[in-house]
């Protein structure tokens, strides 16, 4: 079966140039200008660009046990309809993938359903409950692309510390959810203009702050590769920049609505509710700068569907996601 895309715009070497790009076999085998092959389909990409398959590092398939939400064939139709080839989905799922008995389950799902790669995270806690009990890092990191608790901070800063070691050991890095519990208050939208203007609760910046500048601590301390999950805030990107300057092993990544959207843009209905919330525009502006000077090097999507009941409920009451 040979392929001919021909006359878009084509990424490579850091830029878009017109090319060809010929497809023998579902393999890449030339790029330039190629002469019609006998044989060959032609697609006609003039005016379209062309770029190496999207990876998405932050994604929910909510399978197994939630797939009201979604399951592994519907989110990664999805991706590949919007060009992701990989996919690495969070552990907020039933059974949390914490063993790897329960982590078999989702792979099984995706084994069976996948519609383009799909690389889980395990769970750093028993449970993906952000405290209590370590997950076995030794058995689970074959299977696993990192470790999260993603939808959950861990709290206790001694646990973090241990989790840090452990991944450390068997060479994964810690994908971290920042969220300090105890600074929610019952928050769900930004704590900023809108939410006072219109009698909500608020979500202070500090709860994810707090989180990025002690784990980055604790990543000096252990040298455990460290990831930080959706930054919206501009004093996680400050931080972020600050543990690059000094060498540590820390990147962070941020989603397109923190890019695009704040606050500012909130109406009464639950789409515009996720976690993190939408922010200030000095938020805004300090992640676009965060990104222009490279202290955010992955942009993720942090798809996190639910149905339709579950977001139909308000700023109070709907879901996060
Ligand atoms: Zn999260």
């Amino acid at each position: 079966m040979l392929l001919l895309f021909s006359g878009g715009r084509v990424w490579r070497d850091g830029a878009f140039a017109e090319a060809d790009v010929l497809v023998e076999e579902g393999r890449i085998a030339a790029v330039g200008s190629v002469p019609v092959t006998p044989g060959a389909r032609v697609v006609d990409c003039r005016g379209l660009c062309m770029l190496p398959g999207l990876v998405d590092v932050h994604v929910h398939l909510r399978e197994p046990g939630f797939t009201a939400k979604e399951t592994v064939a519907t989110g990664t139709a999805a991706a590949a309809h919007g060009g992701y080839t990989v996919v690495c989905p969070m552990p907020n799922l039933s059974p949390a993938p914490d063993t790897p008995e329960h982590l078999a389950v989702e792979l099984e799902a995706i084994r069976r359903d996948a519609a383009v790669r799909t690389l889980p995270y395990a769970a750093i806690t028993r449970g993906q409950k952000g405290r209590g009990e370590l997950v076995d890092f030794e058995a689970l990191a074959p299977l696993a692309v990192a470790f999260s608790d993603d939808g959950r901070g861990v709290q206790e800063g001694a646990l973090m510390e241990e989790a840090m070691r452990r991944a450390a050991a068997v060479g994964k890095p810690i994908v971290a959810h920042c969220e300090a519990e105890e600074l929610l208050c019952g928050g769900y939208i930004h704590d900023g203009e809108y939410c006072r203007a219109h009698g909500h609760k608020g979500i202070s910046s500090e709860s994810e702050w707090r989180q990025v500048e002690r784990d980055i601590e604790l990543a000096a301390k252990t040298g455990c590769r460290y990831h930080v999950c959706h930054v919206s805030t501009a004093e996680s990107v400050a931080l972020v920049r600050r543990a690059k300057a000094r060498g540590l092993a820390v990147s962070c990544e941020t989603a397109p609505h923190y890019l695009l959207l704040t606050d500012g843009d909130l109406r009464e209905e639950g789409r515009f509710k996720m976690n993190p919330p939408l922010r200030s525009a000095a938020d805004r502006a300090a992640l676009r700068e965060g990104i222009a000077d490279g202290t955010i090097e992955v942009l993720a999507t942090d798809h996190a569907p639910h149905t339709a009941a579950e977001k139909s409920r308000g700023l109070a009451g709907s879901a996060m996601g």
